[in-house]
Parts: structure tokens; C-alpha cells; sequence
């Protein structure tokens, strides 16, 4: 296909790539190029590049204008997209041939030369416009108001750049000649881009720091990795340095399209999966306890041992539940100096710095979904000096609008990030927590002797819903923590998160107790009772209050002792801000919810209407769960999102009633007190359930009924099964009447299926159950079984499985009659699942849909599938798009199917398809009699191939179309070709 077509043809995707996101820099990279191999002219390019104009139009008019220029120009256009854009927009679009950029002349002139060498010089330019405009100035070329025009705060540097040489083209000659002759002495030889690189990170450290600079960095760095060296769950006893510790956890981002890579700790600051390159704020986001914390805890660490982030020159951490007890108005400079380190001399050169090199910097907020404010853009603030309150301060600081071009990560759990943070967001990363091998090597790491390492993995793998709690690392510390009440359980083991929790309690209280190990008394919990209600009670009111953080005064208020406090639940706060008095929280926040939970249960004067306003509160903007917290009506109003804390709160209260821990409670909470609660939870849960039913649309005519969860339906489930009752489950499932359930990005893991199938097994008729997008994993896939036969179809498109958790689900798969329907696009197979799949083709014969597109399958694969699809009566759909079955794949599965009597729909989509494969695929054609449609695009079919393809389609008039976009053929072989055979599609 000619350039000129390959433009024409893809104009939407191409102008998509130009503008999508926001930024103008794909278009002025695109532009640059263009200019640089005199495809535009200027004229041209003033003519395309009109900022008052939209992005979408300037997009628009620069592709008619290369088109209008003819075949090579077109050729040199999608050379340069070819260069600008990222691999994965690459992948969507045909560039045809190469076409050659002509040999760069010698530039006549310094003018003429801004333009040839015009992308060199905007990534040159772009770390010292300042300089440039300093000799511009200098040299009478440029006025004052010239450098504000270029150094206007809206643009970013690299429209900046552009902007100065434009306006340096503008003023002739000698302003060209000028900054030339400026460039080359800051760059003395042409060099590598890698040693240019390093160069560069060599000048930026070198960069003439003074002694004040160098030494208050060496400060920070210190004051960092003394914080960061230790992990705060083990009480800082240095017993458990980070290092000994620290377990990769998986980390994701996802880009435009919804396409996820796997990334490295690295890649949190890095240019992987950014949305917005605009925005400099990263977000690392996770539930409760996946690891955030400690990721930038590492991170920091990192940093100070000039491990990684070499290129950030100073790197401040802040703790949002640290920043909800400064009342002050603070500027950016106290900020920074009161809260992270102090400089002992020459705070305003520090300052100064800091002001002058954003990018050399660095800001991570720990905790934003703890921060008492949510997040708001509303009120602007700019300057770096003034005082402000510092929910302001940190909410400008996120948007950019104090200090542009500094670096932030912030952590937060996914609730408290709504739309109007992720404008402001350069990338997402998903922290899923431990993949299955990251439990091991975690484990493994807890124990010096490997035995017991290997005696906790074993009990770990014989209870699977222990297992997939431990994918959460806070609840795999504890698991490992509590290991010897684990080991030697003689009750049952423990399955919920409560039964978890509650294990800590007793280990710690058993810690602490005088008696033998082992020999905790059976009614332990009442004679901890008054420490337990003190310490509940300070958490109830801590979250009511969104505090975590409290000082020795609080906690004397509520009668906690230093005998209380030695337990272990509450440890200092690891502070960097300039503070005298002691600080503390609680181990976790889930810990601290769980204490909650506690206070809500056993205390015995609580108010009759805490447990129904907690589950309330989920719905309506918060109140105080009547308790005793004073607030302003302002705090009450800004916490109208849902909050997790609460959450989990009523996950634990819910765990607490369950019917395991009756005897546990009996003494300290009076069994009609109990039952009154239980049934408080059911009827809130029943009550909360059914404003999602009632929220369920009536089905579109000819579509079927579905319901979408709503976010705390799953939060829903995850009480039910803290609950452990059967007929709860039960009744809920009784008023569910779907035949679809939507639950894609919902964050659901191992964790959530184990509730779902607790819940889900209930249902009265099957579902199609589509999970789309989450981080379900083998373990996720092996904890749904239960409900595999309440699911007549499982949609798992993107969610980590391998062919381990294949071989678990087919294995109770051919035995659940009404299991008909299996999605499993972009995961990690190959061909070791493919005998799975061969036996469920054989095993049973109602099966209807099987699409596996995007994995690994190569023709080996392919030919195990055919073997079992030949055996097969019943499939309609079979869909391989993106695999690498090849021509022997195609001619084994096109054999195997030829007798198929219900294939309706079977692609082989881009898999590497050629004519002799499109030939053994004419004679599925030319036998099939239910086949409707074939699809055969990016594949390498030539025309030989096609003509087989046409001669079989002369004997069926059962297939409605064959695609074949994106084969070996010409456009003129396309338009003959189709010609012969309408039900062609190129
Ligand atoms: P979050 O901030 O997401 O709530 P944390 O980082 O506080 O979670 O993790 C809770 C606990 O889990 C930590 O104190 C630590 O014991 C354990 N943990 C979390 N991530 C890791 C990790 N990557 N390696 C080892 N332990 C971890």
C-alpha cells in the first residue's frame, strides 16, 4: 500500500497518536522532524502550529498538508511518527515501507541550520533555556519581555524550548548565530546519546553544587536511610532491617488502551506507562496493607544509598497521616524544613535550590487516602513562600501548580483517588502484592532455619484460603508472625481475615503473659478485656477523626498505661519533622480498624445505632458513628467518599459475629447483646445488598440482565463471607436475579475470590460471570471453583494466570454441567495449557465458547487443542487472536474442526498465518455447514492463499465473512480479489 493510502487509511489512529492525552508533544516532535528533513517548510509550519487553534485541528490540517505534498512526504510522515511514538501505539499502525530521510545538507545559515538541526537542538536547549536566554539577553537578540513570553509557566520545557526557537528564527540572523555559538561551547563535542546521557547526569550532579548544597543533601540522605532502614511493623528492633526483609511485590500500570505492563521498583519514576506527560505526579496505589508503605519506604532507602533514583538530587518524604497533625500554615519551605530535614546553614541558598532545579527533585506523600481532607482543586496557590494551610499546599504541590517539574509519588488506597486527582495523575501503578512465588521467598526470608520456612509453606499450601490472604504482605506478616499458634492450632485454621487478626491479638497478648508458651488461658480475651476496650476505643475515635497518629497525652486520656502500651499494638511514629514530644500508632492500619471493631462489639454502652450507621456511612456523606468524637461540621463534610477504614471496620465486626468466635466472646460480650449485633449486621448487609439489586436496569430488549458492581458490592461479599454462615449467603443470593455479573476493575485477588465463591455458590441460576481486569492469579482461579458450576461463563481477560491455574480450573471444570463459556484473552499461557483445554473439548460436549486470544500459544499448542477439538460436539465460538499457532496450527485446527456441526465464529487473528495454512483453512471452509464467520487479519496470506479461500467460499453460502485485513497483498490485488468474492473483507 502506497504512503499516501497507509495515511489516508489509518487518519483516525494517526491523529489519535498526535493528540490523545492532552499533550502537544507527539505533534511537535512530529513537526520538528518534519522540519528538520525539509518535508514542511516554515510557512507550513506556522500555518499548522496555531496555538489558538485545538490540538485536534492542528493535528488534522498537518496530515492534509503532508498528504497534499505527495508520496515521499507522506513516506517521511510516518518515518517520523515511527521515531515520536511509544512501542505500543507503534504496534497498532503499518508505517509500509522504509522510506530514506535524505542526507542532511550543510545549513546555509545559523537560521537555516535552527531548522535542520531542530530536534537535536530542542533536546539540547531543554536544560538550559535559562542560559540562553541569559545570552540572548546579554547579546541585545532578545528582550526581557521576550524571555517571559518563552518562559511563560503554562508551557512545558520542552514548549518552551520550541517557543525560544521560533522566536530566535524570528529575530534573524544574529539571534541564531548567537545561541549556535552558545550551544557549542556548553556542548564542547559531538558525542552518543549514552555517553551524552551520562554526561549529562555527570554535569547535573557536578552542576557546581556548593558546599551548603552538598552538605544539607548528605543531611537528608542520612536523616532518610535512618528512617528508612528498619521496618516499622517489627517495632524498629532492628531485629528486621528492610533489606533482610524486602519481597518484590507486583507492581502494574496500565496505559490508554487498558493494556498492563509489569513493572520494576524502578519504574515508578520512570517513562513506562504515562498517561499524561504533562502531569509529574505518579500514583502508586493498592488496598490496605499491599505494600505501599513499604515500597517507597524502599524506594527512600534506595535513594540514600545512591542505589537508585541517581539522577534525583534530593528526595523529601512525606506522611499525609503525619501532615493531618500540622494545624500551622505552612510555606513550601517550612514544609520542607520543618517536616523532612532542617538545613543547619544557608536555608535560602537551600531553598533557592530547590526553586531553581525542580527536576532534580523529588517528593513522595505517603498515606493520601489518610489524609483528613480529600482532594479538591479548587483553591490556587503558587508561591513557594507564602504561608497556607497545608491541604492547600499539598493540593497544589499534586496539581502542579506550586513547583512544576518536581517529581511526586504519591501512595494511596484506590478509594480516595477520584476524578479530580487523575487529571493530575503522569501514571497509575497498581501494587497487587505478592505474586505466589513472592510468599515464598517472603516466608523463606522470616526464618533463619529453612525447615520451618518449609514447614509454614506447606500448612500455607494446604489451606488455599490462608494462601490467598498471604498475596496481601500485611496479612502474610502476621501469618508468619503468628506462626507458632498457626502450626500448633488445635482449633480450626484460621480462613478470614478476622481469624487472622485475631491470632495476632492472642499472640501478642500471649507474649506478655507470664504464662508457659502455649498456655493461654481459654478466656484470654476477658482478661485482656480493659486493654483491648482503651485501645478500641482510641481507634474508633482515631478513624472517625481520620487520625492515625496520637500523642502521649491522647493516650493517656483514654487510660492507656504504659503497661498497655508495651503489649505491642502501638509503636512510635518513625519521624522526620523537627517535634519533641512522642508520638504513635498503631502496627497497621488494618490493626487499627481491627481494634475498632473490637471496641464496637464488646463495649457494652455503645450506642445501639454504631453498627447500622457504619455500614450506612458507605453510602451517605460520613457522620459520626454517635460516638463520642467531636467535629467540625467541615471535617464531617469532606469526607463524602467512601471510606475505607470503615470498611474493613465492618469487615471485622461482621468476622467478630461469626459463629467460630461465640465461645471467645462469651464472657466479654453477654449472648443477647451478641445475637442483637448479628442481626444489626445481617439486616445492614441485606439492606445495603438490596440497594444494589434495585439499582440493576431493566435489560435492553434482546440483551441480557446484568448487573455492574457498584464498589462496595464486593466489600459486601467479603462481610458476608467474614460471617462464615452458610444461610446469609444463602438469602442474599436468593434476591439476585442477573444472568450477567459485571465485576471488571474491581481489584478483586486471591482475597475477593475466595468471598465470592462463598457467596456466588448460592446463587439460584448461573451467571456469566466477568472479572475482567483484576489480579485474580492461579490462586484467585483455584478459590472460585466452588462456584465454577454457578457460572456458565468466566470471563478472565487480563488477570496473571497461568497454566498451572488452567489446569486446576479444567480439572473441576469438566465436571460442572453448566460451566459452557471461558474468556481468558491476555494472560500467561502456553503450550503447556493446551492439553487442559483438549480435554475439556472432550470431556464435555456442551461446551459453546472458548477464546484464549493473546497468550502464548505457539503451533504445538495449537495441534494438542486440535487434537481434543476433533473429539468435540458443541463449540460455536473458538478464538486464538495473538497467539503463534503458525501454519501448522491453522492446518491442524482447520482439520480437526472440519466436521465440526456448530462452529459458528473461529478467528486466528494475527498469529503468523501464510497461504498454506489459508489453504488448509479453504477446506474447513468449503465443509463446514454452521460457520459464519473467519477472521484472518495481520496474518501473511498471499494471494494463492486467497484464491483458495474464494474457490471454497463458491461451494458455501453459510459464511457470511472472512476478514483478511492486514495480509500480503497488494491494494490492487485486494480490490480484484474482492471483486471476485464480496464476502471478503480487506
Ligand atoms: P500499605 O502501606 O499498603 O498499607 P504496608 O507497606 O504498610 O502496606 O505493609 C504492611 C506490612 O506488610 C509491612 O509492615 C510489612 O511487614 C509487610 N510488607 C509490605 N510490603 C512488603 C514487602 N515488599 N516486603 C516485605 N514485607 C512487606
Amino acid at each position: 500500500m502506497s504512503s499516501q493510502q497507509l495515511i489516508v487509511k489509518q487518519r483516525p489512529v494517526l491523529l489519535e497518536a498526535l493528540y490523545a492525552g492532552g499533550s502537544a508533544e507527539p505533534l511537535d516532535c512530529v513537526l520538528d522532524l518534519l522540519l528538520a528533513w525539509e518535508v514542511l517548510v516554515w510557512e507550513d509550519y506556522l500555518s499548522i502550529r496555531v496555538s489558538e487553534k485545538p490540538l485536534s485541528s492542528n493535528a488534522r490540517h498537518l496530515l492534509d498538508v503532508v498528504y497534499e505534498k505527495g508520496e515521499d512526504a507522506c513516506g517521511l510522515l510516518l518515518s517520523a511518527f515511527k521515531q515520536v511514538l511509544p512501542e505500543e501505539q507503534k504496534a497498532e499502525l503499518c508505517f509500509g515501507k522504509e522510506c530514506a530521510v535524505l542526507e542532511k545538507k550543510t545549513a546555509g545559515s545559523a537560521a537555516s541550520a535552527l531548522l535542520t538541526d531542530r530536534p537535536e537542538l530542542v533536546r539540547k536547549l531543554r536544560d538550559n533555556i535559562d542560559g540562553a536566554l541569559n545570552v540572548l539577553v546579554k547579546n541585545g537578540c532578545f528582550t526581557i519581555n521576550d524571555c517571559d513570553g518563552v518562559q511563560l509557566p503554562v508551557y512545558t520545557p520542552s514548549q518552551q524550548v520550541r517557543r525560544l526557537l521560533d522566536q530566535v528564527r524570528f529575530k534573524g540572523e544574529k539571534a541564531a548565530r548567537t545561541l549556535l555559538q552558545y550551544l557549542d561551547q556548553t556542548e564542547p563535542t559531538k558525542q552518543n546519546p549514552e555517553v551524552e546521557k551520562h554526561q549529562r547526569l555527570d554535569r547535573m550532579r557536578n552542576f557546581s553544587a556548593s558546599p551548603e548544597i552538598l552538605l544539607y543533601q548528605k543531611k537528608l540522605r542520612s536523616s532518610v536511610a535512618s528512617q528508612s532502614h528498619f521496618l516499622s511493623t517489627y517495632g524498629g528492633t532492628g531485629r528486621f532491617s528492610l533489606d533482610d526483609i524486602y519481597t518484590d511485590g507486583l507492581l502494574e500500570v496500565m496505559d490508554a488502551s487498558g493494556e498492563t505492563t509489569t513493572l520494576e521498583l524502578k519504574d515508578v519514576v520512570g517513562p513506562v506507562g504515562i498517561l499524561n506527560k504533562d502531569a509529574d505526579t505518579a500514583l502508586v496505589s493498592g488496598e490496605a496493607g499491599s505494600g505501599k508503605s513499604t515500597l517507597l519506604q524502599r524506594l527512600h532507602l534506595l535513594w540514600a544509598r545512591e542505589a537508585l533514583l541517581t539522577d534525583i538530587y534530593l528526595l523529601f518524604p512525606f506522611s499525609c497521616r503525619k501532615l493531618n497533625a500540622e494545624h500551622r500554615t505552612l510555606s513550601l519551605k517550612d514544609l520542607l524544613f520543618l517536616h523532612c530535614c532542617w538545613p543547619d546553614r544557608s536555608q535560602d541558598e537551600v531553598f533557592q535550590f530547590i526553586l531553581d532545579h525542580p527536576h532534580l527533585v523529588l517528593f513522595t506523600f505517603d498515606g493520601l487516602d489518610e489524609f483528613k481532607q480529600g482532594f479538591t482543586d479548587e483553591e490556587r496557590h503558587c508561591c513557594p513562600t507564602q504561608p497556607v494551610p497545608i491541604p492547600t499546599l499539598l493540593f497544589n504541590l499534586l496539581q502542579g501548580t506550586l513547583m512544576k517539574g518536581v517529581m511526586k509519588v504519591v501512595a494511596s488506597r484506590p478509594q480516595a483517588v477520584g476524578p479530580s486527582l487523575k487529571r493530575y495523575l503522569k501514571k497509575e501503578v497498581h501494587l497487587k502484592g505478592f505474586s505466589p512465588g513472592g510468599i515464598d521467598c517472603f516466608v523463606k526470608k522470616q526464618y533463619s532455619d529453612p525447615a520451618m520456612a518449609k514447614r509454614v509453606i506447606d500448612s500455607l499450601q494446604g489451606n488455599t484460603a490462608l494462601l490467598s490472604l498471604c498475596h496481601i504482605p500485611v496479612f502474610c506478616w502476621i501469618v508468619t508472625k503468628c506462626h507458632q499458634e498457626l502450626l500448633g492450632a488445635e482449633g480450626a485454621i484460621p480462613q478470614t481475615i478476622t481469624d487472622v487478626y485475631l491470632l495476632v491479638l492472642q499472640h501478642f497478648f500471649q507474649r506478655k503473659s507470664s504464662q508457659p508458651q502455649g498456655a493461654l488461658r481459654k478466656d484470654w480475651l476477658e482478661e485482656h478485656l480493659d486493654t483491648v476496650l482503651k485501645l478500641g476505643q482510641l481507634a474508633l475515635e482515631g478513624l472517625e477523626a481520620s487520625c492515625y497518629v496520637f500523642s502521649g497525652y491522647e493516650l493517656q486520656k483514654s487510660g492507656l498505661t504504659e503497661d498497655d502500651i508495651s503489649v505491642g499494638f502501638l509503636i512510635y511514629c518513625n519521624d522526620l519533622s523537627v517535634t519533641d514530644c512522642k508520638r504513635y500508632e498503631f502496627l497497621h492500619i488494618t490493626l487499627q480498624c481491627f481494634f475498632a471493631a473490637l471496641y464496637i462489639i464488646l463495649n457494652q454502652c455503645n450506642n445501639r445505632s454504631a453498627i447500622p450507621k457504619l455500614f450506612q456511612s458507605q453510602h451517605r456523606p460520613q457522620k459520626c458513628l454517635g460516638h463520642c468524637v467531636k467535629h467540625t461540621v467541615d471535617e464531617t463534610e469532606s469526607h463524602t467518599a467512601e471510606k475505607p477504614d470503615l470498611q474493613i471496620t465492618a469487615q471485622f465486626v461482621s468476622g467478630l459475629l461469626s459463629k467460630q468466635h461465640r465461645n471467645l466472646l462469651l464472657h466479654s460480650c453477654p449472648a443477647a447483646l451478641r445475637e442483637r449485633k448479628v442481626k444489626q449486621v445481617v439486616k445492614s448487609i441485606s439492606k445495603a445488598m438490596q440497594r444494589h439489586f434495585k439499582s440493576i436496569p431493566r435489560p435492553v430488549e434482546g440483551e441480557k440482565k446484568s448487573m455492574h458492581a457498584m464498589p462496595s458490592f464486593v466489600w459486601l461479599i467479603k462481610c458476608i463471607y467474614e460471617m462464615q454462615d452458610n444461610s446469609i449467603a444463602q438469602d442474599t443470593m436468593a434476591k439476585l436475579d442477573v444472568e450477567h455479573l459485571k465485576l471488571t476493575y474491581c481489584n478483586i485477588g486471591p482475597v475477593e475470590c475466595t468471598a465470592l465463591a462463598y457467596v456466588l455458590k448460592h446463587l439460584r441460576n448461573p451467571v456469566g460471570l466477568q472479572l475482567d481486569n483484576n489480579c485474580v492469579g492461579d490462586v484467585g482461579v483455584e478459590q472460585l471453583l466452588p462456584c465454577l458450576n454457578n457460572c456458565h461463563s468466566l470471563y478472565l481477560r487480563n488477570n496473571n494466570i497461568t497454566d498451572d491455574g488452567i489446569r486446576k480450573l479444567v480439572e473441576k471444570g469438566v465436571c460442572c454441567e453448566n460451566f459452557q463459556k471461558l474468556a481468558l484473552f491476555n494472560n500467561k499461557l502456553t503450550d503447556a495449557c493446551t492439553q487442559y483445554f483438549a480435554l475439556l473439548m472432550k470431556s464435555k460436549q456442551n461446551f459453546l465458547s472458548l477464546r484464549l486470544g493473546n497468550n502464548n500459544i505457539t503451533s504445538k499448542g495449537a495441534e494438542q487443542l486440535a487434537e481434543g477439538l476433533s473429539f468435540n460436539r458443541s463449540l460455536q465460538y473458538l478464538g486464538l487472536w495473538g497467539n503463534h499457532i503458525g501454519d501448522r496450527g491453522a492446518e491442524a485446527l482447520a482439520n480437526a474442526l472440519k466436521n465440526s456441526t456448530t462452529l459458528i465464529w473461529f478467528s486466528l487473528v494475527d498469529n503468523g498465518v501464510g497461504s498454506a495454512g489459508a489453504n488448509a483453512l479453504a477446506e474447513l471452509v468449503s465443509q463446514s455447514k454452521t460457520m459464519e464467520e473467519l477472521w484472518l487479519n495481520k496474518n501473511s496470506i498471499s494471494r494463492d492463499g486467497v484464491e483458495c479461500l474464494i474457490k471454497a467460499l463458491k461451494t458455501n453460502s453459510k459464511v457470511k465473512e472472512i476478514w483478511l485485513r492486514g495480509n500480503n497483498l497488494t491494494p490492487e490485488e485486494e480490490e480484484e480479489l474482492s471483486k471476485q468474492e464480496s464476502r471478503l473483507t480487506f
